[in-house]
């Protein structure tokens, strides 16, 4: 399939359709769900940060709070230990505040050790698993029908480089990553016969946060891009625009300016 064009996303960029939606957005505490946590709320969204970190989420809703007239909610949660149950309390949560949801963005992941799989802790691959993918599941099965609810429903799942091509000693972060290229286009071609919803996975590339400086800390991190650069492409996956995109799996950087 073709992807959208560099100009098209541009164009969808200078928009603003998200006045009033509802987008729920994980690992909104840092890095690139931080970004888009303050990128949506400009532009008029109510935003529900899910995060660990509870002061740093409570600073991104201040900032909210204090440069936008949306109504941000704090999820504090650990995905690590996240199940079926606390996932439709929290679909019944949102329910509750807005009525509906408009998007989801899967982008809380933790990198894990990197090692062999000959020496990966066993543990540990349980945990990432649960954090990077299992949530996921959880999550989206839970909040599919408020997402049905929505005129413009809309999930991105955040893969990786290494989602793609196997690398040695990226252990359960890897596998991870393909595993969510799988669910993606799963979804994906299950809901194309019987709904609206749209879904994407989205490889952000080497971006400046804190996961790459602990990936590459020999890293000069002025030479990878800052999260806001990738907010244009999020925005047009978020709109009406990117319908015919359903279920294509796009690496950010083809959309830089
Ligand atoms: P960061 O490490 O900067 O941020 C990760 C976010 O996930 C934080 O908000 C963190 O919040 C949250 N998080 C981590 N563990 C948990 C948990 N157990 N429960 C709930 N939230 C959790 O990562 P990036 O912004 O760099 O990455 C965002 C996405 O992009 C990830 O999916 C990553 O795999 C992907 N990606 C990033 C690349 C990069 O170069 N930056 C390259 C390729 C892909 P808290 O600690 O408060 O819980």
């Amino acid at each position: 399939m073709t992807r959208p064009s560099f100009e098209e996303i541009q164009l969808s960029a200078t928009e603003n359709s998200f006045r009033d939606k509802v987008i729920l957005i994980t690992g909104a505490s840092d890095g690139i769900g931080k970004a888009a946590a303050l990128e949506f709320s400009q532009l008029g969204a109510h935003v529900i940060l899910l995060a660990r970190n509870q002061d740093k989420l409570g600073e991104v809703f201040d900032q909210i709070e204090s440069e936008s007239d949306t109504r941000p909610i704090i999820l504090p949660c650990d995905l690590s230990q996240l199940t079926h149950e606390n996932a439709k309390e929290m679909a019944y949560a949102i329910e509750q505040e807005y009525g509906r949801l408009d998007a989801i963005i899967h982008n809380a992941s933790v990198l894990g050790s990197k090692m062999s799989i000959a020496q990966y802790p066993p543990a540990q691959w349980l945990e990432v698993m649960n954090i990077n993918l299992n949530s996921a599941f959880f999550l989206t099965q839970a909040l599919l029908p408020l997402l049905e609810a929505s005129p413009c429903g809309r999930i991105i799942f955040t893969s990786s480089s290494v989602g793609r091509k196997g690398r040695a000693y990226w252990g359960a972060y890897a596998v991870s990553k393909f595993a969510t290229e799988g669910f993606m286009e799963t979804l994906a071609d299950e809901l194309k016969a019987t709904s609206d919803i749209k879904v994407f996975a989205v490889n952000p590339g080497g971006t400046r946060t804190p996961m790459r400086a602990k990936a590459y800390p020999g890293e000069d991190p002025a030479t990878v891009p800052a999260p806001e650069e990738h907010m244009p492409l999020y925005r047009y996956l978020l709109s009406e625009n990117s319908s015919a995109w359903h279920g294509c799996s796009l690496d950010a950087r083809d959309f830089l300016s």
